[in-house]
């Protein structure tokens, strides 16, 4: 076998008459007729090889097809001046062959592997050829440097690496549970983890102090384009600490990761009280990078000359501004109207125009001008109702139109803490409290012990970070006394019984000496995608699922032999 000499990246001028094998994929040919170019690309670059003719190697040039696998050797020759590529890396250069070997045939693929077009189905298919792609690879490239980076910032923290188990028990992270059957006990399963919640606090009872684990997590969950039901975080636990140290860890380690990997500085991260962000972005995870926050109309003596937009009692009015551009129309506007009607809000929006309210509640805004801040060719949408109904309505239209009107900038990172979330939340088809966090988070014990027994009203020492408008990750200060656990897991409704059933082990843990701890974890696909900006998951993971969970190109899920399951005692009902 021709075997190389050289990968792609390391032919360059230097290396000029010297004589070279490389390995590679074909990935384009030119045949001119009396001379043919062939392009061979490998993970690390391009390089042409020019095949001429009276040769050997021209000979079998000729039958070569695009992906085929050849060895090539010849002589690195500088290319003459009008014939750089300067799209290359290695344009300076060429290949003049003398030697070619066939090393592997392949058919015409199914799809482009220098190209990123195609139907995405046919190319999750053939994902081993679609991961040829120049794209798909240096993300994954990418991926390998922020992991790599991670290990190396927690190592120098002392941080230990600990593999947790797949398989496990279920728990009450708030998702369902994969479940494995298990054959040797038959009508018993494992759980998939939701995350290594448990073990790492298990960990740290055991004392090992600080821990971090690049975990695959698998959460059975209605999936939605961002989502994958298995995925990576950066999950991590510390002992003896407070929220502020976990948040000054992670926060330097993000601040590291974009330095290092991405070569930007995002400067230091900034807090934001849970109920700050609702109230002025509708949202627990705000776009900082565009302003069109919310104002809060509702006490404003103007309010009541707003005519069906005036609060009604336990209603709040907001507004935000839209700035000057021609994008949006009065058309798109109507459907906010029409969208709000549809949640039982109350939706009217007006131009300001040459110092005059026009179209939509114009007339309305005219006769209180003065009160609302506006400047020329700014749009207000001014929104009425139940009160977090309207600032998750308004949140959302903020987000959509800053897109449609195109004042996010690109390129920018605008990274931040979301604190104090709410402890619990209410489960409208259970028709119960359930963890907001996960039910091992820390409440605030003022909170807890108030006498006004509102749980929505328990706040929580839990905490999210937040990048560009995205999620990338949460984490808490944890409960570590087993009288505390079990109060909240009464509150959500799990019995003692069934506490003790399911959650014995653990709570049986706190009374050996748990040390106040607290942690957090990063996802690792979502991380990835904002920083690279590209818009899909998939396009950061190797092997990705689609969004109704199916990977296409093993398809699966798919049946196994009823022998399996027999194995396993499962029987399957005639009808699915
Ligand atoms: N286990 C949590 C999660 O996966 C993170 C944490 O609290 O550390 O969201």
């Amino acid at each position: 076998m021709l075997k190389r000499t050289h990968r792609l990246h390391e032919l360059n001028k230097s290396l000029t008459d010297k004589t070279v094998v490389i390995n590679g994929w074909v990935d384009r040919i030119r045949n001119l007729g009396g001379i043919i170019f062939v392009w061979v690309r490998d993970r690390y670059g391009i390089v042409q090889v020019l095949f001429e003719p009276g040769t050997q190697a021209y000979e079998t040039a000729k039958v070569l097809s695009g992906e085929y696998v050849i060895g090539v050797e010849g002589i690195v020759r500088e290319r003459p001046k009008d014939a750089k590529n300067v799209d290359l890396a290695s344009g300076d250069i060429e290949l003049l062959a003398e030697k070619v070997e066939i090393l592997a045939e392949s058919k015409t693929p199914p799809i482009y592997t220098n190209r990123d077009e195609g139907n995405e189905d046919i190319r999750l298919k053939y994902r081993y050829l679609d991961l040829r792609r120049r794209s798909l690879q240096r993300n994954l490239i990418f991926r390998h440097n922020l992991v790599q980076k991670t290990r190396e910032y927690l190592n120098s923290l002392d941080f230990l690496e600990i593999e947790t188990p797949y398989l496990m028990k279920s728990t009450p992270e708030g998702a369902r549970n994969f479940i494995v059957p298990s054959r040797l006990k038959q009508g018993t399963f494992y759980a998939l983890p939701q995350s290594p919640q448990i073990f790492k606090q298990l960990l740290m009872i055991a004392g090992f102090d600080r821990y971090y684990q690049i975990a695959r997590c698998f959460r059975d969950e209605d999936l939605r384009a961002d989502r994958q039901p298995e995925f990576t975080q950066i999950d991590l636990e510390m002992s003896f600490v407070d929220q502020e140290d976990v948040q000054e860890t992670v926060g330097n380690l993000v601040k590291y990761l974009f330095k290092e990997v991405r070569g930007i500085d995002i400067g230091d991260v900034p807090v934001m009280q849970y109920q700050t962000a609702m109230e002025l972005y509708g949202s627990d995870k705000p776009d900082l990078r565009f302003d069109m926050r919310m104002e809060n109309l509702t006490s404003k003596n103007f309010v009541s000359k707003l005519d069906f937009l005036s609060p009604k009692a336990g209603e709040e009015v907001k507004m935000i501004v839209i700035p000057k551009n021609d994008v949006i129309s009065r058309k798109d506007l109507d459907t906010y109207s029409e969208s709000a009607k549809s949640s039982n809000l109350r939706l009217g929006w007006a131009k300001f125009h040459g110092n005059n309210f026009t179209g939509g509640i114009g007339k309305l805004l005219s006769a209180v001008e003065s009160d609302v801040k506006v400047k020329e060719d700014e749009t207000v949408i001014i929104c009425a109702g139940k009160k977090n109904d309207v600032s998750t309505f308004l949140g959302r239209a903020r987000t959509e139109i800053a897109n449609k009107i195109g004042i996010i900038p690109q390129n920018t990172f605008k990274v931040l803490w979301i604190n104090d979330f709410p402890m619990f939340e209410w489960n409208e088809e259970e028709k119960r409290f359930q963890a907001q966090h996960h039910p091992f988070t820390m409440p605030y014990l003022e909170d807890l012990n108030n006498e006004s027994n509102d749980l929505s009203k328990i706040r929580a020492h839990s905490y999210d970070l937040v990048i560009n408008g995205w999620e990338m990750g949460s984490g808490s200060v944890r409960i570590h006394t087993r009288e505390l656990q079990e109060r909240v897991f009464k509150l959500i409704g799990i019995t003692e019984e069934e506490a003790k059933k399911r959650f014995g082990f653990f709570l049986e843990a706190f009374e050996y000496g748990a040390p106040p701890h607290a942690g957090f974890a990063i996802g690792v696909d979502r991380l990835v995608s904002v920083m690279l900006g590209v818009s899909s998951l998939r396009d950061v993971i190797a092997f990705p699922k689609t969004a109704s969970g199916s990977d296409l190109m093993m398809d699966t899920p798919s049946e196994v032999p009823e022998a399996q399951l027999r194995e396993l005692g499962i029987k399957l009902e005639e009808h699915r």
